[in-house]
């Protein structure tokens, strides 16, 4: 690929002020620099401050002025708190912005005419951005994904003119953009999540929609139409200046997905894949292709083993009931993993699967509040605590009740016993892989 690496004086005489320095801080805070702009930093925990060995700025001083804040997704602006550092933005009239924003204004300043496409929802986000990235990559266009998924967007190279930034875009980081204009953009799906960032279903879907900002006639709007919050927004869609197309998961792709894309949920991804590919002039021949060699994600009903005649999957990043859904239907009769912290609404809108559960373990923080709804509909459960616990007994289950699948797809944050869900996953994989 002809990509190149920004100009050393881009952003000179920019002045930014980058806090939270995780995966998406401190790869822009380098990289800003790179590209000749005054750089600041902050992050609350000391640890990080030292290091990313930058100028410090706290946001309890005044000091380094800024034109704009580039604060970390995870850290609120507004609701529930806002940051002391969204507050000192606010008093400068300086923007909150996110990376993926100056990742734009770069690639605009550098002359480079790189095609950018957007993806959010409440799920299927990171599924579709690797595919459409996988099926661009087969057709021979540059074109590279990251953001949300990763690679920060900020440590994304520059793109010729025939290139294509394909992003996962968080709610989080949508609320920060200013003039990122996507030259396609989907919106897959909307279900309850992240309601104490945006206040309620109205304000997470106002973000949400906020990723068909400035587009124009020409550019593709790409919608779902399989949840009531995703047609609200097809038919205000209708009222906008790009093209509308409508993609469901009800409805066969016209080209079948390979093994890694299972289920009707990955029918709605692979349909809102195809409409962008042919909308960047990926030949059907190539999109047909892609698809079917797609390697799938870890942490997405990823199958890690067999043992036995038992399959492992890892669906550890389905972290909420309507993820977990999408995986509990792919299987007839199953063990099941579940548990740590659990998002409004439990379990309880998973009821409906339940029949196809020969036995659950529970494990985390809410392991109690989910018992308590297997309890109310008859499900065997047993509370487990620790992943270390469930796997060994669901194996064992598994052989007791004929159920051919162990499934960890947690419908949980796990923050309570893990650093985040790949963590979570790769130590399931880890044991049942011990297992064998
Ligand atoms: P995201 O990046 O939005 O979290 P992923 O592609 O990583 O989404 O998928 C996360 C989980 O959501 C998967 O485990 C899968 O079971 C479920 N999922 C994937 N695509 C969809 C979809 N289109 N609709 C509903 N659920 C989905």
């Amino acid at each position: 690929m002809t990509a190149r690496s920004f100009p050393a004086d881009l952003f000179a005489g920019r002045r930014f002020w980058v806090v939270g320095l995780g995966k998406n801080g401190l790869p822009a805070a380098r990289a800003l620099t790179a590209m000749g702009a005054l750089v600041a930093v902050w992050d609350d925990n000391a640890n990080a401050r030292a290091a990313a060995d930058l100028p410090l700025r706290d946001p309890t001083e005044p000091g380094f002025p800024f034109d704009a804040l580039i604060l970390s997704p995870g850290i609120p602006h507004r609701l529930p708190t806002a940051h002391p550092a969204a507050e000192s933005a606010r008093l400068a009239g300086a923007p909150i912005l996110c990376d993926v924003e100056l990742l734009f204004q770069a690639v605009r300043l550098a002359g480079s005419r790189a095609r950018f496409v957007g993806i959010t929802g409440t799920n299927g986000k990171s599924t579709t951005t690797a595919l459409l990235a996988h099926i661009l990559a087969g057709a021979g266009i540059p074109a590279v994904a990251g953001a949300n998924l990763g690679p920060a967007a900020l440590s994304l190279p520059l793109l010729p003119d025939n290139g294509v930034y394909v992003l996962e875009m968080s709610s989080y980081m949508l609320e920060r953009l200013a003039t990122v204009r996507f030259d396609a953009a989907v919106m897959l799906n909307l279900s309850n999540d992240h309601i104490d960032r945006h206040g309620d279903m109205a304000g997470y879907a106002m973000a949400k929609r906020s990723i068909f900002d400035r587009q124009e006639p020409g550019d593709l709007a790409v919608v779902g139409i399989d949840d009531e919050g995703a047609r609200a927004m097809a038919a205000w869609l209708d009222t906008r200046p790009a093209s509308v197309t409508r993609v469901s998961g009800l409805e066969a792709a016209p080209f079948p997905p390979g093994l890694a894309l299972p289920g009707s949920h990955n029918m709605q991804n692979a349909n809102a894949a195809i409409a962008m590919a042919r909308f960047l002039g990926v030949p059907d021949t190539a999109i047909a292709q892609g698809l079917n060699t797609y390697p799938g994600l870890p942490h997405r009903q990823q199958r890690i083993v067999a043992v036995d005649g038992i399959t492992f999957v890892n669906d550890s990043k389905a972290t909420n009931a309507d993820a977990t859904e999408r995986a509990l239907v792919c299987y007839d009769r199953i063990v099941w993993i579940a548990g740590g912290m659990a998002k409004e609404g439990g379990i309880e809108p998973l009821a409906a699967c339940f029949p196809r559960i020969a036995r659950a373990f529970l494990i985390g923080r809410d392991a109690p509040i989910l018992a308590a709804t297997l309890h109310a509909h008859g499900v065997a459960f047993q509370s487990v605590d620790t992943l270390e616990a469930a796997v060994p007994a669901a194996f064992a289950a598994a052989k007791a009740d004929r159920a051919p699948v162990v499934l960890l797809s947690p419908a949980c944050a796990s923050w309570d016993q893990f650093t985040g869900y790949d963590q979570r996953g790769d130590r399931f994989a880890e044991l049942a892989r011990g297992l064998a």
